[in-house]
């Protein structure tokens, strides 16, 4: 199984993941927590308007959470709000098989070589909690953010 998983790409960026550590002039942050596997990061943007100037994350996640991190962070740098409302989009398609719908169309780049995570259900909220921790950044929810 994990060698279906730990494609070189994804092995590549748990190992030195991009875009790690705190961002200390972020204006927005939020800390995500997956029960089932321990996975517990912390998501930082520094928002200027707009747009996603940059995001960073911190914490410590299984392999392919910290991948995902890595992955959506590279993927987000220098997006819209919007852009990165349809790469969440694209992306939780890709993860649970189901199309959504959305207004903006955007490719998904690098983050396709995630998609071998969706045949492992629980590996599933692994990959998805950057991008649920991402969102509470934006939305600024105070309490932390569960994959329950
Ligand atoms: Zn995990």
């Amino acid at each position: 199984m994990l060698e279906d998983l730990y494609q070189e790409l994804i092995l590549d960026h748990s190992k030195s993941p991009r875009n790690f550590g705190e961002i200390e002039d972020a204006n927005r942050k939020a800390e995500g927590y997956n029960p089932l596997c321990g996975d517990r990061i912390r998501v930082y943007v520094k928002l200027d308007g707009e747009t996603l100037e940059k995001v960073n994350f911190d914490g410590k996640g299984c392999a392919i959470c910290t991948a995902s991190a890595s992955l959506m962070t590279e993927g987000l740098k220098g997006k819209t709000v919007t852009e990165s409302e349809a790469l969440f989009c694209r992306f939780h398609s890709l993860m649970t098989g189901c199309e959504q719908g959305g207004q903006v169309k955007i490719e998904l780049g690098k983050l396709e070589v995630l998609e071998g995570v969706k045949n492992y259900p629980i590996r599933v909220k692994c990959a998805t909690l950057p991008w649920h921790t991402f969102q509470a950044a934006l939305s600024e929810r105070e309490e932390p953010t569960t994959t329950e």
